[in-house]
């Protein structure tokens, strides 16, 4: 299918960047995923290669590129299953944070290393008590003369083990009522004392991807840290939860282009009863009922990309698209499993990872019934 999103300068970089991944990661994402980590220099490697933050302006290190260079490594590295390696989450989701809301001292401290990879950014929002209801988060940083003091466990946290900088979601004023008036953004560098890394989490699926644990102990940090306005944090993540979920989106979108092309290829080879298990009408049907949802999928996605290229507001239907996209992944990573009977089950087969990794995609960014909670919402149900 054409995608009139992308030009012949995409489709450059489209294919250098797949160069790269077919030399630098393809080979090791097994290995990884033994590992339970990607590398620390693989984050070089992609910023070396100017694979990290393309939108970034060219005086903080980036190539002032648009979202249609960041969606390019999304898809790319989602379709060759390096699930690990979640580039968007530093490049898309964290970075724009400081970049958006940080002052100018703040950018020039840390985007240039955000863009050459020496900076690794996470962002701890969940808390082991909550996730969804983000007001309800209960650590807090108390403000000590020129420094916070921050206190307070967080969970689930991408990057966890690897991030030089994490963007904590904290409660400055935890009497503040409404109770998310109360939260503000603060940025903690890695070695701080009161910063502890904790465990790297042992996942269903993303093996590989660094996923940790978090604890701040009497953790001080200087007040310039704040990003933004003390108080304001609750609306900073609002205002970029849509391009978090859009990220979700593009990986949920190739996660479930790469099961069905791998399954057609093993379906077409595969005989039995005398005849490629394609060309059992149950099969086809199968198949053709898959490809038409993926083809949907792909159109809805790439109206929403259109749109938030433009700088349109997508919060409705970026919600909508991550709520159907993710549980539309997890219908064909089921029945793309099914096809390869047996073959599916065994690790050599990449739809047995996919199929595991694609589970969290409608609960991670904000899980299927939140997203239809915000729906509800904005049409006024
Ligand atoms: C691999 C992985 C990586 C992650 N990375 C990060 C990260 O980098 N930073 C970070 O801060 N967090 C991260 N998370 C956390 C993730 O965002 C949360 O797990 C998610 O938001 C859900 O929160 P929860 O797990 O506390 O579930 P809960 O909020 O406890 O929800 C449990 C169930 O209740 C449902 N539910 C909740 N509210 C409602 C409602 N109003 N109506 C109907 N149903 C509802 C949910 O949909 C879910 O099915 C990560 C999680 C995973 C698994």
């Amino acid at each position: 299918m054409g995608r009139s999103l992308f030009g012949e300068e995409h489709e450059i970089f489209r294919d250098s960047f797949k160069k790269f991944l077919a030399k630098e990661v393809t080979p090791f994402i097994e290995k990884w995923e033994e590992d339970g980590i990607v590398p620390r220099e693989m984050w070089n490697r992609l910023g070396d290669n100017g694979f990290l933050c393309p939108w970034l302006d060219e005086k903080y290190g980036g190539s002032g590129a648009g979202f249609e260079y960041s969606a390019i490594i999304i898809e790319e590295l989602a379709y060759i299953g390096s699930h690990g390696l979640i580039a968007g989450l530093h490049s898309d989701i964290i970075v724009p944070y400081i970049y958006s809301f940080g002052n100018e001292e703040q950018k020039m401290k840390w985007l240039p290393g955000c863009a050459t990879g020496d900076i690794v950014t996470a962002i701890a929002m969940t808390e082991p008590g909550t996730g969804s209801d983000l007001a309800a988060i209960r650590t807090t940083a108390v403000k000590d003369g020129d420094s916070y003091v921050i206190n307070g466990p967080k969970t689930f946290i991408s990057n966890g083990i690897h991030c030089d900088l994490v963007i904590v979601v904290a409660k400055t004023d935890p009497h503040a009522d409404p109770p998310f008036k109360g939260i503000s953004l603060i940025c903690v560098e890695s070695g701080t004392p009161g910063f502890q890394k904790g465990r790297r989490l042992n996942k269903m699926g993303f093996h590989s991807q660094d996923t940790a644990e978090m604890n701040f102990e009497d953790c001080r940090v200087p007040a310039s840290n704040l990003l933004g306005k003390e108080g304001q944090g609750f609306y900073y993540l609002m205002q970029k939860l849509q391009a978090e979920r859009l990220v979700v989106c593009i990986m949920g979108q190739a996660m479930a282009e790469a099961m069905l092309d791998m399954t057609i290829k093993y379906c077409r080879e595969r005989t039995v009863f005398g005849k490629p298990i394609s060309s059992f009408q149950h099969n086809t049907f199968k198949i053709v009922e898959m490809a038409t949802e993926i083809e949907l999928g792909r159109t809805f996605l790439d109206s929403l990309l259109l749109d938030y290229c433009e700088k349109k507001d997508i919060v409705k239907r970026v919600s909508m698209g991550k709520a159907w996209i993710s549980e539309m992944a997890n219908r064909v990573a089921y029945d793309c499993l099914q096809l390869h009977g047996g073959y599916g089950y065994m690790e050599e087969y990449p739809i047995c990872r996919f199929a595991r990794d694609v589970r969290v995609i409608p609960i991670f960014a904000g899980t299927t019934e939140v997203m239809k909670v915000i729906v509800g919402r904005m049409m006024g149900l």
